[in-house]
């Protein structure tokens, strides 16, 4: 069984967004070919949801962005412009991605006081979203990560979902990231971690999920 997981394709993300990654728009069309082209047993797509005035805005605590803050429990928190406030139109998910009535949206990043770049647990791994016990109610083997951004969310679920158990796919053609060298350094992660990379062709060539 296998699941599509898409993270965070959300305006904010996007062009002239608040947070917006270089070329994040590029990675629509070939989401959406997979959708298109490939079956899973279940696609999923995750959302950052914060709540005004969260942790991870530099204007919470009149910083500027990419300052960062010791957080209570100690972690380092890297400090972003607002982005994707609930019920606004950033985090919204861009209207040009294909999603299906079926699919499940995980909101992540709910608490005001602890960030959340994983899909599967908030950053102090405290608590978690609903997607672990979703994957295992459908008795989930593979999983197919891809969306925004590669050095921070992506990476994040991407290694949960290994720790998780899950046989974890990084489509890398889908996927876009902050900076280079961050970007660089996630991959390498990822590798050290085996998750395996493939782009969305070999996806709908193979057709194999
Ligand atoms: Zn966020």
């Amino acid at each position: 069984m296998s699941c599509l997981l898409i993270i965070d394709v959300q305006n904010d993300f996007m062009k002239d967004g608040s947070l917006e990654v270089e070329n994040a728009n590029d990675i629509i069309k070939p989401i959406n070919d997979i959708r298109n082209n490939c079956s899973f047993d279940l696609v999923a797509l995750s959302k950052d949801w914060h709540p005004e005035n969260h942790i991870s805005f530099a204007s919470t605590h009149n910083k500027k962005p990419y300052d960062s803050i010791i957080t209570k429990s100690n972690n380092t928190q890297l400090l972003f412009p607002d982005h994707c406030i609930q019920n606004t139109k950033g985090s919204e998910i861009n209207k040009d991605l294909i999603v299906k009535d079926k699919d499940i949206i995980i909101n992540k990043g709910l608490d005001k006081e602890v960030d959340s770049f994983s899909s599967f647990y908030d950053n102090d791994k405290k608590s978690k979203t609903e997607l672990h016990d979703i994957l295992k109610k459908h008795s989930i083997v593979n999983v197919y990560i891809c969306g925004l951004a590669t050095d921070f969310c992506v990476l994040a679920s991407c290694l949960d979902s290994v720790s998780c158990g899950f046989k974890t796919y990084f489509i890398e053609d889908c996927s876009k990231g902050v900076s280079k060298n961050g970007t660089d350094q996630s991959l390498q992660k990822m590798k050290d971690n085996g998750i395996i990379f493939i782009n969305s062709l070999d996806l709908i060539q193979n057709k194999n999920n």
